[in-house]
């Protein structure tokens, strides 16, 4: 099988479960705990908290362990603006994930909060301007993905931080797809909080971190025992905070040499499956794309059936975003760019892991232009 499905999760690396399996036996201690067992946990959690906060460039204190991307999104999307004296706006975009999506949405109804989604043009790309005169004195956040899941297409961070930053409206940036490829500093992004994901990058499902820069209110959302510096109650999963921060610091190790392959790996597909398919459309941004993300439409199919015919070849990818697989709905992202839904129908989503070769490459090319043929042959 070659698995061109990264962006939907990953394998846990061997590096990764070594460095958890103590705090999964042995060391089991509850970091809460005053004996030498729980003593040991909590200083198993700090380490794994510095080494986060070392790729963020950030004090530990403004880590928040979490269940995942989507709790570290509900977090700061609600929490800030919960806490934030303001009022009640918020700005985001079209093609956000669902967990930013579905957190403003339950501000709305739930708050009154107005939310402003603002459009992004055929690229998926969110204009600056467009932030700039959103922001109103009501503002209490602007949260906008660092690189888009469907398209992988990056977005200019750092100058919405300082275009927002300027009206003093806290930045949330998903950072979740962005982890181990871009530069997560936060303070070279000029953002005020980012959320990242385990399992995007090699540590199991079900761990995430939320950055929140230290004057920045957040209202808790889950309540108990205050652990996570009262932010985030319940009992710390040590083992999986250890996983992140072991996959976050191997991603970061290697970072520039595996975007540098990544890049060459995608354009080789993205040119190959154009060269071989010419009624393919590429989508998302030709340049401020993701190293690993290469994705297309593929007018007179339906994506459902190209993705049948590659698997029976022995390719697993993806018609959109895992959570919006499986739907009949053509994909927010893609129709938020413009696309037609008919068109948005057709879209196949490729997204590399570290261990895919050149070869590979060669071989899934052929494959895409075989599937494509079929479906079409079949369609009419
Ligand atoms: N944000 C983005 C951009 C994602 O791609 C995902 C997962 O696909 C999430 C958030 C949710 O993360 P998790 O699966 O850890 O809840």
């Amino acid at each position: 099988m070659i698995y061109l499905d990264a962006a939907a999760t990953t394998q846990v690396k061997r590096e990764v479960l070594e460095a958890m399996w103590p705090f999964l036996t042995g060391e089991f201690g509850n970091a809460s705990s005053h004996h030498t067992l729980g003593e040991s946990a909590a200083r198993t959690l700090t380490d794994a908290r510095q080494t986060v906060a070392g790729v963020l460039g950030c004090r530990t204190s403004e880590v928040t362990f979490t269940s995942g991307g989507t709790e570290a999104d509900n977090l700061a999307i609600k929490g800030i603006a919960l806490a934030s004296p303001r009022g009640r706006h918020v700005i985001t975009t079209a093609i956000e994930h669902e967990a930013v999506l579905e957190s403003c949405e339950y501000l709305r109804r739930q708050h009154g909060f107005e939310i402003t989604y603002l459009p992004v043009d055929g690229f998926g790309r969110v204009s600056v301007e467009q932030v700039r005169t959103s922001i109103t004195p009501e503002t209490t956040l602007c949260s906008v993905m660092l690189a888009n899941n469907e398209v992988g297409t990056i977005e200019p961070i750092q100058e919405i931080a300082f275009v927002a930053g300027s009206r003093k409206v806290p930045v949330h940036t998903d950072a979740v797809q962005a982890a181990g490829v871009l530069d997560l500093n936060v303070k070279t992004l000029g953002v005020d909080a980012l959320t990242i994901s385990g399992h995007k990058l090699g540590a199991p499902k079900g761990v995430g971190a939320l950055y929140v820069r230290g004057r920045v209110p957040v209202e808790p959302l889950v309540h108990g025992g205050g652990q996570e510096r009262g932010r985030r109650s319940g009992t710390e999963n040590i083992a999986a905070a250890v996983g992140l921060a072991k996959a976050l610091q191997l991603a970061e190790s290697s970072r520039l040499w595996r975007v540098g392959r990544l890049s060459g790996l995608r354009d080789a597909l993205i040119e190959g499956v154009l060269r071989t398919v010419p009624s393919a459309r590429l989508t998302g941004d030709p340049t401020h794309r993701l190293p690993g993300s290469a994705s297309f439409c593929f007018p007179w199919t339906s994506g459902e059936a190209v993705l049948l015919q590659l698997e029976q070849r022995g390719i697993v990818c993806s018609s959109g975003s895992a959570c919006a697989a499986g739907s009949d709905r053509p994909s927010h992202v893609l129709v938020g760019m413009g696309i037609a839904p008919e068109i948005a129908q057709t879209a196949v989503r490729f997204t590399l892991g570290d261990g895919i070769t050149a070869e590979q490459i060669e071989e899934v090319v052929r494959a895409v232009r075989d599937a494509s043929n079929a479906v079409r042959s079949i369609g009419r």
